[in-house]
């Protein structure tokens, strides 16, 4: 009897993991629902090719690492080279027709030439990547299998943020931005995020004017920069992509098929596919298993090539994650003796209208700052470092701030900060340093 009961209580189980698991998926594999298992896709759009696209939208985005797309009508450019660095760059260059046409007032034929013909201009001109999604002006959509022979995706404005599949490819909702729409300010654009955060949703912005270039319904520069900003310390929750790769993904993701070909005590063997065309579905899909017990980490290889991997502990269970092609090879993962400290995804505590903690992105990468627990202190050394007045900030990884401190800087290369009298759990903690102008950030362990 006992037996039965519990094989009824397994049987249930299965039915319901497979539910929410794909069944081609094979276990312990998951597929991220998006890039690095981030909890929503986000796209900024600009349409129509407005002045300060280029010389606001561009330069704010490559300062933060994030890709924006451009909806090109092709007969509007008057200067492909800007163009052409901003796909040299990552950003995507797409389509939005030759004439800027209302579909609802051209024949099929007319839809056609325009669909076609944009897309041939654009990949005249910009020869290092495809043109593969456009946006309808006037947010009228035509024909969806004429759209479907030159284009993988086209974005609408119904004004909603679509589920993590949208109902339909050829008309992915878009919410409205700037003075005319529904995203005016940092909190605007925060209720859209965390709304697309909560479903693992798709969230499209369409903007076109920024300040007073002339364009229509005009966002401010300083509003889109804060959105920026908050985005930027938030990246292993949103992912800040062109609409392009979101479709490909999308897609990709929808598809997968996951099986494992071997596996013993020191690798494993999978083979990752897809149904859809390997010559344009080739972004790579972000896939996790638990990393084994006697694991210390792991390598991942896919045509034996390395591919881009982290070992992440979510919820105390701790992951390898790698991002791979599908049908682009097998993949191979390895057991590694050297051991490392898995990392965890933090993100800042929310307040009403600030953005708590602004990193910048180019001293990011300046290594001359170290940080280290020892014995109830906190160590920060500095080299080559000139600034007097210092403040020292220590954030929980809930980005909760557990410590902050002014601090008169005169030179050494030490600077020691007791901790031995705040009552901190031993864990992670991130340390933040601002000289009032720049600031650093560096993760520590107390224990
Ligand atoms: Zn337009």
């Amino acid at each position: 009897m006992k037996n039965i009961f519990r094989f009824l209580l397994i049987s249930v189980f299965v039915l319901t993991t497979n539910k929410i698991l794909p069944q081609n998926i094979a276990t312990p594999y998951e597929v991220g629902i998006w890039s690095g298992f981030r909890e929503t896709a986000i796209n900024y759009t600009f349409d129509d090719g407005c002045s300060n696209q280029f010389s606001i939208a561009i330069p704010l985005f490559d300062e933060f690492g994030f890709k924006l797309t451009l909806f090109t009508v092709t007969d509007w450019v008057s200067n492909w080279l800007a163009l052409q660095a901003a796909s040299a760059s990552g950003h995507e260059v797409a389509g939005h027709t030759v004439t800027h046409a209302d579909f609802g007032k051209v024949t099929t034929e007319q839809q056609k030439s325009e669909l076609k013909n944009s897309k041939e201009s654009i990949e005249s001109h910009i020869t290092d990547s495809k043109c593969i999604t456009m946006a309808y002006p006037y947010c009228v959509t035509g024909v969806d299998s004429i759209c479907g022979k030159y284009y993988i995706s086209a974005r609408g404005c119904q004004n909603y943020i679509e589920p993590k599949t949208p109902g339909s490819y050829f008309n992915v909702s878009s919410v409205v931005g700037g003075n005319l729409g529904s995203i005016k300010t940092l909190s605007d654009f925060k209720t859209y995020f965390e709304n697309a955060a909560k479903i693992n949703g798709w969230c499209v912005f369409l903007f076109h004017g920024i300040d007073n270039d002339g364009g229509y319904s005009p966002i401010t520069s300083s509003e889109l920069r804060k959105s920026i900003e908050y985005l930027s310390v938030r990246k292993s929750k949103f992912w800040v992509t062109t609409f392009a790769n979101a479709t490909l993904y999308s897609k990709e993701r929808d598809s997968a098929m996951v099986t494992e070909t071997s596996a013993s005590d020191t690798s494993f063997t999978l083979q990752v596919n897809d149904n859809l065309s390997d010559s344009l579905y080739n972004f790579p899909l972000t896939l996790r298993r638990p990393l084994p017990e006697d694991w210390p980490s792991a390598d991942v290889t896919q045509d034996s090539v390395a591919v881009p991997m982290r070992i992440v502990s979510v919820d105390s269970v701790v992951y390898i994650t790698f991002d791979v092609v599908p049908d682009a090879g097998e993949v191979k993962i390895t057991r590694n003796l050297k051991p490392v400290i898995p990392d965890i995804d933090t993100i800042p505590a929310d307040t009403p209208d600030t953005v708590q903690v602004s990193i910048n992105q180019t001293n990011e990468l300046n290594r001359d700052i170290q940080a280290v627990y020892s014995k109830g202190a906190l160590l920060i050394s500095l080299t080559n470092f000139t600034k007097k007045n210092l403040l020292i900030s220590l954030y929980d990884i809930k980005g909760i701030e557990v410590l902050n401190k002014k601090y008169e800087y005169s030179g050494e290369s030490e600077i020691s900060v007791d901790l031995s009298k705040e009552s901190l759990n031993s864990g992670i903690y991130f340390v933040y340093l601002s000289d009032g102008e720049n600031s650093w950030n560096r993760k520590i362990i107390i224990s």
